[in-house]
């Protein structure tokens, strides 16, 4: 094995360990959670490690990174998951090799996913991406980082299952670094629970629950977490902004 792939092989071990951990002591089964590893900022290289070391889920959050990324990964039978902020004139390509959209934050979002999966002729699945910057409230302040108010939840989802080609498949969130919760992510993963949980009352197979982060994995995987998106753990701390 290259030494890159040593480094990632040890780095997946002691991710798994973490999951593993956190599973036991919230009394949940290791199969709840699925590891998707963000490989955003690192080479097709990596992930072919990644692919080689079992690892079959992989997350990036910008198009122009992630399509040719996925290009030279296609022969890998990887899921490839966006997690990013995702303007509606990047969709005709995500759609291209996504198979789950994270972060589906707004109508026009879904109407723009929806045309292009129809034109595709592939179903997308669709995690709603919540913000959860408002705390406690319904109606979180704009935080740049994407998401819908709890409170809106309901009509977006709506809006989803309307929609031919596209599946509601569960909901995402990102910690909040701003509001009541910034820093305390297990009151903003337990919110985010309930949200999850309201929603599979009228739509049982929405039942993906996409949170935690290397920081915070523990504090998800006990608040419920179906699903883990975790870069630096595995890959390495990213340099510069990504
Ligand atoms: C980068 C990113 C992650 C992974 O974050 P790490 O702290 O590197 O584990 C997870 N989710 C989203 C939406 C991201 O953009």
């Amino acid at each position: 094995m290259s030494a890159r792939k040593d480094q990632l092989a040890a780095n997946l071990a002691a991710v798994e360990e973490r999951i593993a951990a956190a599973c036991a002591a919230a009394g949940r089964a290791r199969e709840e959670v699925t590891l998707i590893v963000v490989t955003k900022t690192y080479p097709a290289s990596d992930v072919r490690h990644l692919a080689e070391l079992g690892v079959t889920d992989v997350a990036e959050n910008r198009d122009q990174e992630a399509a040719p990324k996925a290009a030279e990964c296609a022969d890998l039978g990887l899921n490839w998951h966006f997690v990013g902020q995702l303007q509606t004139n990047k969709v005709r390509s995500v759609v291209r090799y996504a198979s789950r959209v994270h972060s589906v934050d707004r109508p026009r979002l879904v109407d723009a996913l929806s045309a292009a999966a129809a034109k595709e002729g592939r179903e997308i699945g669709c995690l709603l991406q919540v913000a959860l910057e408002g705390g406690p409230e319904d109606s979180p302040l704009p935080s740049g980082r994407g998401g819908v108010a709890p409170g809106a939840v309901e009509e977006l989802a709506a809006a989803v299952d309307a929609a031919p080609f596209l599946r509601l498949d569960g909901v995402m969130a990102v910690a909040p670094l701003t509001g009541p919760w910034a820093g305390r992510p297990r009151p903003a993963f337990d919110r985010l629970a309930r949200i999850a949980s309201d929603l599979r009352a009228s739509r049982p197979a929405a039942a993906m629950v996409s949170a935690g982060m290397s920081s915070d994995l523990e504090e998800a995987v006990a608040a419920g977490a179906t699903h883990v998106r975790i870069g630096t753990a595995v890959l390495g701390v990213r340099p510069g902004l990504g």
